[in-house]
């Protein structure tokens, strides 16, 4: 076994919906290292990076393979923190395995959750719990200045910059194990605009493990995602669009923030012709669903594009606040789907009557029509491409809602 084993592993991402309430779940990724030591440090630092940045805690344990010292190990830690942790008794699917989620009583971390993840069976009774940890969903109301934060992985030119930005050396840590400090909110002003740039990206921890490096930082973007209203995605272009990547990008559009695709060090690229075509192309074919983000090719070393970047962060925000009127809504979608209607279903003849952009802060869309349930997503996707020609929701993402008059 190797020092690398696991490393490389993807983590999962997502969004939760859950009744009247929602949360960003991160999987730890839970590998393996070769030595006693990196391991025990290992465990150590992904633990602490959870504690200190999750709101709750899920601890999963495994009902076939029963009790480990490796779960043993975990429990201890996570019962010094004052964070709500929830035992997963996963793959209880059969009563003889549920019987196994007893013996998980001797961690002492209370009433073990059952579920088998394969049928879902336990994860509702489980979520119940969860979400009592989280607020209601509000309709949030979009800020006078928008809130902008840079997101990516590690090393990709995030503190670069931001501290090309604020031109001074608020985001600048000292480089001590374990040093943490809150966010700081900085506001900007550029091309008559005025930002908040959430500084999350200066803030670093020292780990000798670089998958808990990794770890940190997806819990960093998580809370930058959170906290913002356009996101300036960092790719680097040495490296190319990874999984990783990826999986950041895809959390910020389902937690419906604008987005701008930075692929920064492009200084380090040998070019040609074609090459930012060719660049671009690469990226947009691993992100086929999110053709409306802009991309841009920077380099922070040299500053080449980067109030580019920044203009267009604020140009995005803009288009998020668009307020389509009734008319023109009606006016231009309902001559295209004159051309192009609905199919029918089973027989039934599907009419959208009208549309109307509710008064969200997310740009959301109701069409009203009389088997709302009978329209299905490529159908969905005409509707959206036909919105995007005729409405600038560049870097936006935009919902569509299906509702009975
Ligand atoms: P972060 O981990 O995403 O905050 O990344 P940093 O801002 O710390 O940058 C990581 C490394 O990449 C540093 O050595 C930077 O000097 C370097 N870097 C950042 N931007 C560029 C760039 O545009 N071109 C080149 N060549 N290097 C860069």
């Amino acid at each position: 076994m190797d020092n690398e084993s696991g490393v490389t592993r993807d983590r999962h991402y997502g969004k939760v919906q859950w009744t009247n309430k929602s949360f960003n779940v991160i999987d730890t990724g839970g590998y393996v290292v070769g030595s006693e030591d990196t391991f025990e440090t290992a465990i150590r630092e992904q633990v602490a990076t959870s504690l200190e940045e999750a709101s709750v805690i899920l601890f999963v344990v495994d009902c076939i393979t029963g009790l480990t010292d490796l779960d043993k190990d975990f429990a201890k830690v996570l019962r010094r923190t004052n964070k709500p942790v929830y035992l997963v008794a996963n793959k209880a699917d059969d009563s003889e395995k549920l019987m196994m989620a007893a013996e998980f009583y001797e961690l002492n971390m209370g009433d073990p959750y059952p579920i088998a993840a394969t049928s879902g069976s336990g994860t509702g009774d489980l979520l119940d719990a969860v979400v009592t940890n989280f607020p209601v969903d509000v309709e949030e109301e979009a800020p006078e200045i928008p809130r902008i934060s840079v997101i990516g992985r590690p090393n990709v030119g995030k503190s670069s910059l931001v501290n090309l930005l604020l031109n001074d050396t608020r985001s600048i840590v000292t480089d001590i194990a374990g040093t943490t400090r809150d966010a700081v909110d900085a506001h900007y002003r550029a091309f008559g605009h005025d930002f908040i740039l959430t500084d999350t990206a200066g803030i670093r921890r020292k780990s000798r493990v670089r998958e808990d490096i990794e770890f940190y930082s997806v819990m960093r973007s998580i809370k930058a995602i959170e906290n913002a209203d356009v996101c300036v995605m960092i790719v680097d272009a040495s490296r190319g669009m990874e999984a990783q990547d990826v999986n950041i990008i895809n959390l910020a559009h389902k937690n419906k923030k604008g987005l701008v695709i930075m692929v920064n060090k492009w200084d380090l690229i040998e070019k040609e012709t074609n090459t930012a075509r060719d660049f671009e192309r690469e990226i947009r074919s691993k992100i086929p669903h999110l053709n409306f983000v802009p991309i841009i090719f920077t380099s922070v070393l040299t500053k080449q594009r980067v109030m580019k970047v920044m203009e267009k962060a604020v140009e995005v925000y803009e288009n998020k606040r668009t307020k389509i009127p009734t008319s023109k809504l009606n006016e231009v979608m309902l001559k295209e789907i004159e051309n192009f209607p609905p199919p029918s279903y089973r027989g039934k003849y599907i009419k959208i009557k009208y549309i109307t952009q509710l008064p969200t802060y997310n740009p959301t869309f109701a069409f009203f029509c009389n088997f709302p349930k009978h329209i299905k997503e490529p159908y969905r996707r005409f509707l959206e491409n036909k919105m995007r020609e005729y409405f600038e929701f560049e870097g936006v993402t935009i919902q569509l809602i299906f509702r009975s008059k």
